[in-house]
């Protein structure tokens, strides 16, 4: 039996972002007997109702299933999250263009973009109605020690926290995998995401919209509050030397700038909130896990946000770990033995290496800019969106359903 008040637990979660604070809540509830150590450094910016959080995430319908599940989902709701009904999605180089609508495939909507603050917060209220989870924040970590076991986590306060598995929900920067030198394959895209909040001349109609440049992708998130539909969360991928520039220009200058490379499909860009400017990497972690440590969510794998998978891959893996976790419990085997960890590598590496590739052959193959490839891409797309059979596989399997 695990002693809390001495610091020993199960498991400890370090990070406290979205997927670290999704995977205490879940392993907490799939077994209420195991005790867990959830420790963030930072506290977390609340969730504000008056304005929109720059950081959103298109989470999707498999991702929604399990929050909903969980018992997560209705507060999340509760906060606030923009359904869409449709994508629409088009080459700038040419004529191809691919329009999904969820009527197609008799769903609601397509998915739902949620705002990272609103689900955070809702994710850490329920941390702290959890009874077996014990939430330390903001405190960072000294160092971490493993014996054969046990994983000692020391805090920078001075105290010492103790478990049979650590599990690493802290971020693409992850101190844990470097410091538990797990190898990884990573690439710096050279390129700069620009994120903020614009207010369009027309309403977006529960649309999400993104148009391929060769210069990279410029998504439209549509955003709802009550039945306000001008404002979108924009994602816009650049070289990291234009996106600087884009950044030093006025609010009305970018406006302009933003109305030309969104071909004005809501009309002008008539305002902006303030404008961030975030690094690509794309990174994926040789192995997720090594005696007593398992990686989670961007500590284990990155991705370029085109097609708004991060996350949802982090929820599948943490999905899949606590399973194990359970399966190992009821056996009586150790959760943080390679057994057990080893099962949650083998069940989540492939999907997530074949969600990566995909991203990077789309990324590829729209910043090319031969003609031959261009007309390629332009008639696939074309031809593409005449065959609803396969338009509705495909837009299912970003479901995830
Ligand atoms: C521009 C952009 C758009 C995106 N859009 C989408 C989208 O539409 N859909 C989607 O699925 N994904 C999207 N993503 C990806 C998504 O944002 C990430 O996958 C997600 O944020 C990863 O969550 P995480 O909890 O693993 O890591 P993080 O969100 O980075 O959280 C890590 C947490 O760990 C804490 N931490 C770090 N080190 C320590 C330490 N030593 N001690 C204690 N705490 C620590 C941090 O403070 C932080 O709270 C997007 C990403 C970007 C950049």
């Amino acid at each position: 039996m695990v002693n809390r008040s001495q610091g020993h637990y199960d498991a400890i979660i370090v990070g406290a972002g979205m997927v670290g604070a999704a995977a205490a809540c879940f392993l907490a509830k799939a077994n209420p007997q195991l005790s867990i150590a959830l420790v963030e450094a930072r506290v977390a910016t609340p969730f504000d109702k008056s304005q929109f959080d720059p950081r959103v995430a298109a989470i999707t319908e498999k991702s929604r299933q399990l929050f909903e599940r969980g018992g997560l989902w209705q507060s999340v709701v509760e906060k606030r999250v923009s359904p869409y009904l449709r994508m629409d999605v088009w080459d700038a180089e040419g004529t191809g263009r691919i329009e999904f609508d969820c009527e197609d495939i008799h769903q609601p909507n397509l998915g739902h973009i949620v705002e990272n603050s609103a689900l955070v917060d809702s994710l850490l209220a329920e941390v702290a109605w959890l009874a077996n989870i014990d939430f330390y924040c903001p405190v960072s970590i000294a160092d971490y020690q493993l014996d054969s076991d046990n994983v000692i986590v020391e805090l920078e306060d001075g105290r010492q926290l103790m478990a049979k598995l650590l599990i690493a929900a802290d971020g693409s920067n992850s101190n844990i995998r470097q410091h538990f030198q797990f190898a990884t394959r990573e690439w710096d895209y050279g390129h700069s995401a620009i994120i903020t909040t614009i207010t369009t001349e027309r309403p977006h109609q529960q649309t999400a919209r993104q148009r391929f440049m060769s210069t990279g992708p410029l998504a439209f998130l549509p955003l709802m509050k009550a039945e306000d539909m001008h404002h979108c969360s924009i994602v816009w991928s650049q070289e990291t030397e234009v996106a600087e520039g884009l950044m030093a220009l006025d609010d009305r200058q970018f406006c302009a700038q933003l109305s030309v490379a969104s071909e004005q499909c809501l009309g002008q860009v008539v305002g902006v909130e303030e404008r961030y400017s975030i690094p690509l990497r794309q990174r994926h972690a040789t192995d997720y896990v090594a005696h007593r440590v398992a990686l989670v969510g961007d500590a284990a794998h990155s991705i370029h946000p085109l097609a708004g998978q991060g996350v949802n891959l982090g929820f599948a893996d943490i999905e899949v770990l606590v399973e194990e976790i359970c399966r190992a419990v009821a056996r009586g085997v150790d959760i943080g033995g390679m057994a057990t960890l080893g099962r949650y590598q083998r069940r989540r590496k492939p999907e997530n290496l074949a969600t990566m590739a995909a991203m990077e052959g789309f990324k590829r193959l729209f910043a090319a800019d031969q003609l031959p490839l261009r007309m390629l891409r332009n008639l696939g797309m074309t031809q593409l969106n005449q065959r609803s059979l396969a338009k509705n596989e495909i837009i299912k399997r970003a479901m995830g359903i």
